[in-house]
């Protein structure tokens, strides 16, 4: 599909997928003038997401190509639109998952504009002048300030661009069952999974004192959950008898595993009235028992990333507890690499893009 939008006249460097074969390659296209409500974003950093290999590989039926990912974008402000209050030029600022709401309707007029029902996203979606988005594998961005926060001082532009994404995603969840708050009395929080999302749900957990269990299937995951995450407990969730050991010891769960599992295992460390939040998406149903659920007055919940405003909140926070992602950082010529890696799990935890440090880019001194 080609833009037909007249004010989109401005040439920018990108990597996009072409078809579902998911291969990136370079792609020179258009983005729209800087409008009144509009930032333009020098891309400094892009944070890879399992999201932007279902996309460009076509997972969900429901990718426009040429598609150009990435939802976890850090960068420098270079240009404000006439109605822009709360940025600058030289503002460090950062991009999530949202490009777009209806402004209307009682979520986005709650702050909660992130469950809008038109919620148009960073990328793969369609802005207000009917364009396609494109995301942060580009060298540049347009933005509209409603749906960019600041990236504090004290944060790395190159470990915080994954906040934006896999951050936000435990964040919203966890302050909603209470975990994150100034007096949170010290709970047992269980994270199955330890990716991207886990071991941010993990930090989260510990900066707030909560006693921290990570379930994994995967033995060699509990030395780095344990001494690298400070986890004080570790459950392989393959072995049945280690479960049951654990059974009725949990408040409360955030479930980040994207492949399909069956619930009824893990419902079962809940403690009774424990919740059990889904922020990971398998693609086909999950079992869900009825009898843990009845049993316990169990609860399964889920959660989707986070509002602008809980963004922001959870920038200062990680700001204020020297929270970030822990990163291995590529060029723009390792994208197909590092995809490949992240389909596998191969990352500790996140691949972030090193988008203007990469050759054919200019520098950007901090
Ligand atoms: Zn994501
Ligand atoms: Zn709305």
């Amino acid at each position: 599909m080609a833009q037909t939008t007249p004010n989109h006249t401005q040439t920018v460097s990108g990597w996009a997928a072409r078809d579902s074969s998911g291969k990136i390659t370079p792609y020179v296209f258009k983005r729209r003038e800087n409008g009144d409500d509009d930032v333009t974003i020098e891309i400094l950093y892009c944070g890879m997401c399992h999201t932007d290999i279902h996309h460009a590989k076509n997972d969900w039926g429901i990718t426009m190509y040429p598609l150009v990912p990435g939802h976890e974008i850090t960068g420098i402000i270079t240009k404000v639109g006439a109605n822009v209050t709360k940025f600058k030029e030289g503002d460090k600022v950062g991009v999530g998952c949202l490009a777009a709401t209806c402004l209307e309707c009682e979520f986005c007029k709650e702050s909660q504009e992130n469950y809008c029902d038109k919620v148009q996203f960073t990328y793969n979606g369609i802005f207000w002048d009917g364009s396609i988005t494109y995301g942060g594998y580009s060298k540049m961005l347009v933005a509209d300030q409603r749906y960019v926060v600041h990236v504090p001082e004290s944060l790395p532009m190159d470990a915080a661009a994954p906040l934006l994404c896999a951050g936000i995603t435990v964040y919203s969840p966890m302050k909603d069952g209470g975990l994150l708050e100034k007096d949170s009395v010290a709970k047992r929080v269980g994270v199955i999974g330890l990716g991207g999302l886990g071991h941010v749900a993990v930090k989260f957990a510990k900066a707030f004192g909560h006693h921290v269990t990570v379930i994994s299937t995967s033995p060699s995951k509990e030395q780095e959950a344990r001494d690298r995450l400070g986890a004080d407990d570790f459950v392989l969730s393959t072995q049945p008898k280690a479960m049951l050991a654990k059974k009725r010891t949990l408040d409360f769960i955030v479930d980040t595993v994207s492949a399909k599992h069956s619930l009824g295992p893990f419902l079962e460390l809940l403690k009774v009235s424990g919740t059990l939040v889904v922020v990971g998406a398998p693609d086909k149903p999950m079992d869900l028992p009825s009898f843990p659920l009845i049993f316990g007055k169990r609860m399964v919940k889920g959660s989707l990333i986070g509002s602008m405003k809980e963004t922001q909140e959870m920038l200062e926070l990680c700001g204020k507890h020297n929270i970030t992602c822990d990163i291995e950082v590529v060029q723009t010529d390792e994208i197909n690499e590092a995809l490949d890696r992240l389909a596998k799990n191969d990352v500790k935890y996140r691949f972030v893009i090193d988008i203007a440090g990469s050759p054919n880019g200019h520098h950007h001194k901090l």
